[in-house]
């Protein structure tokens, strides 16, 4: 049994869906094909839920339509007989999602989060298992928050494995099919409340079902060819990884390489079980293989992550940043579930670089405020070179100002600001 996810961009359109039947019909033997919601349907659905909850209705609207009209201009380009029954499913689903809206948002923006972000991939996961039936595949659609059980944490859910082993064993059953379709990204808690892993979830997922049910391997299809030494967003002259050890991807997912979520990795590698991350543009081409592969060194790999905040925190009144301060300061960052992306301290100082999150930056301001002097920038960008040299550095530091360096044996980080 092998394990496919497929993402938001391989199932954009009408198209896309054609080309991943070509894809499936390429492999014999059984497979679980987890999907995420179609092309940026969840950002389109982010929206719906910020105008839900500040009952900006006209915004509601206009979101709540523009999502209906996107998926049903698919499914009318995928089945030709308007009385199929994908359009009941799909109907209903909708009708799910205006009976959620019309209630009254409740005070926990992450719980409403979840309810409401998680159409996006009910609605693939139906189409999805629709027309692969109607190409005579013998599919099956599976709700995976029956199976994924994960605590209360919405939005950035934790699986409880022992639950979920059980449960993930006895619905992931092939009985007569091939094929068992499910949704990435979801959970839910024992209770049956829907969470989420947070944002580009379903490779984690991928790598849940693939460590449960002792998968051969798992494949995430993209739009590129594979794991690339650099965004090929930013960058022309990317070069493919075609094999990369476990820690590798790990780190280079740790410092924000957008290609796997970095929860993923760690499932697989306790099970030692491959991750392909293959094109689906070009199916034929090996891709990147993910293992326990043991080498040197690699070309060098960077990463940017744009949007970043460089908080200085000081004691207000002259105190060493000791144990007790550190204590402080990561109580705050932990209690608001904030990733330091770098951190260095000198005696009465100590600088966090974080991701700029507009909910949350002005709280951990205010409540660091309460013992410490603070200030910070945004607007900064944050570079991490994996297997650095010279002449890396100087090519991603051209036109920017430095302002906080980190190295150690194979990474070197470095904050800078853009002079524009
Ligand atoms: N649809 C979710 C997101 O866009 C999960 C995923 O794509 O992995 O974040
Ligand atoms: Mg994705």
């Amino acid at each position: 049994m092998i394990v496919f996810k497929f993402g938001g961009a391989s199932v954009k359109n009408a198209d896309a869906v054609r080309n991943i039947v070509g894809i499936l019909k390429d492999h014999k033997g059984h497979i679980i094909v987890v999907v995420s919601a179609m092309g940026k349907i969840t950002n389109n659905l982010e929206r719906i839920i910020d105008h839900y909850v500040n009952k900006d209705i006209d915004g509601l609207r206009e979101e709540t339509n523009a999502l209906k009209s996107f998926h049903y201009e698919i499914i009318d380009d995928l089945f030709n007989d308007k009385n199929h029954p994908v359009y009941k499913d799909i109907d209903k689903l909708f009708g799910d999602l205006d009976r959620k809206l019309d209630k009254e948002p409740s005070l926990n923006y992450d719980h409403d989060y979840d309810q409401i972000i998680c159409f996006g991939e009910l609605l693939s996961t139906k189409i999805i298992t629709h027309f692969l039936q109607s190409h005579n595949i013998k599919a099956e659609w599976k709700d995976v928050r029956f199976s994924i059980k994960t605590n209360s944490a919405y939005r950035e859910a934790r699986v409880n494995w022992d639950v979920t082993r059980e449960l993930v064993n006895e619905h992931f059953q092939f009985g007569k099919n091939q094929i068992l379709v499910t949704q990435g990204f979801l959970g839910s808690t024992v209770d049956n409340i829907t969470t989420t892993l947070g944002r580009e979830g379903s490779d984690y997922t991928g790598a849940v079902l693939a460590h449960v049910l002792k998968a051969k391997k798992l494949i995430i299809w993209k739009d590129v060819p594979g794991v690339l030494n650099a965004d090929p967003k930013w960058f022309d002259d990317t070069e493919l990884l075609s094999e990369l050890s476990y820690r590798d991807a790990i780190e280079l997912a740790y410092y924000g390489a957008s290609i796997i979520h970095p929860k993923t990795i760690k499932p697989l590698q306790n099970k030692n079980i491959n991750l392909h991350v293959k094109s689906f543009k070009n199916p034929e081409a090996e891709g990147t293989i993910i293992s326990n592969v043991d080498y040197e060194k690699l070309i060098p790999s960077f990463i940017f992550k744009i949007d970043q905040v460089l908080i200085r925190i000081q004691p207000k009144d002259f105190s060493f940043i000791a144990e007790d301060n550190l204590q402080t300061i990561f109580g705050v960052l932990s209690d608001n579930r904030v990733k330091i992306n770098i951190m260095q301290n000198s005696a009465l100082k100590f600088l966090i670089c974080i991701n700029n999150d507009k909910r949350k930056l002005p709280k951990i301001v205010d409540q660091l405020e309460k013992d410490f002097k603070i200030s910070y920038e945004t607007g900064l960008e944050l570079i991490t070179i994996r297997y650095f040299d010279e002449s890396t550095i100087e090519r991603v530091t051209i036109n920017k100002d430095l302002i906080l360096e980190h190295r150690d044996e194979k990474n070197i980080q470095l904050v800078v600001r853009d002079r524009g």
